[in-house]
C-alpha cells in the first residue's frame, strides 16, 4: 500500500503543493507547527534517509537548499529549524521520507534541537574514540 505522501505525488489526496520536479516535491504540512512549515520529500517511497539512493538524495537536498529561502522569506521568518524525524524510535509517523522546514521567529520559545535531550551524554574520552572509530569505518 502506498503512503499517504504518495498520494499526493499521485495526485490522490489535495495538498498545497509549493515546488514540484522530476524527482521531488514540496507541499505544507497539514499540521502547521508554525505558519508557511513545509516538507519536502522524494517522489519515490523510500522509508528512511538511509533508504534514499544518491543521486536522489542530491535531488533532495538541491530542493531543501531552494525551498528554505523560498519558505523563511515567504512568511517572513527570522530563522528555520530544518529537520528529519528519521525512522520511528526518532518520532518518524510517515514512512515515506520527508524533511521538515520549520519557520522560526523570535522568541517563538521552540528552542533548538538540544532541547529534545535533557542534556550532553555522560561520555568518557576512550568511548568518544571508539565511537569515532566505528563511524569513521562506516564512512
Ligand atoms: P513525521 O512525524 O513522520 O516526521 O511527520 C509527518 C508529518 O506529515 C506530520 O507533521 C503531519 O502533520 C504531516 N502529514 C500527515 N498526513 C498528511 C497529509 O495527508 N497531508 C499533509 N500535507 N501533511 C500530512
Amino acid at each position: 500500500m502506498s503512503t499517504i505522501f504518495s498520494q499526493i505525488v499521485e495526485g490522490e489526496i489535495p495538498a498545497r503543493i509549493v515546488y514540484e520536479d522530476e524527482t521531488t516535491i514540496a507541499f505544507l504540512d497539514a499540521n502547521q507547527l508554525a505558519p508557511g512549515h513545509t516538507l519536502v520529500i522524494p517522489k519515490d517511497e523510500y522509508e528512511r534517509l538511509n533508504d534514499v539512493p544518491e543521486d536522489i538524495a542530491t535531488d533532495l537536498y538541491a530542493t531543501i537548499h531552494r525551498m528554505v529561502p523560498a519558505v523563511e522569506e515567504a512568511v517572513d521568518a527570522d530563522a528555520t529549524t530544518v529537520a528529519f524525524n528519521n525512522g520511528e524510535d526518532a518520532g518518524q509517523e510517515v514512512p515515506h521520507v520527508h524533511c521538515h522546514i520549520v519557520p522560526r521567529f523570535e522568541g517563538d520559545g521552540g528552542g533548538p534541537i538540544h532541547a529534545m535531550f535533557g542534556g550532553p551524554a555522560d561520555l568518557e574520552d576512550d568511548e568518544l574514540d571508539d565511537i569515532a572509530d566505528e563511524i569513521e569505518s562506516r564512512s
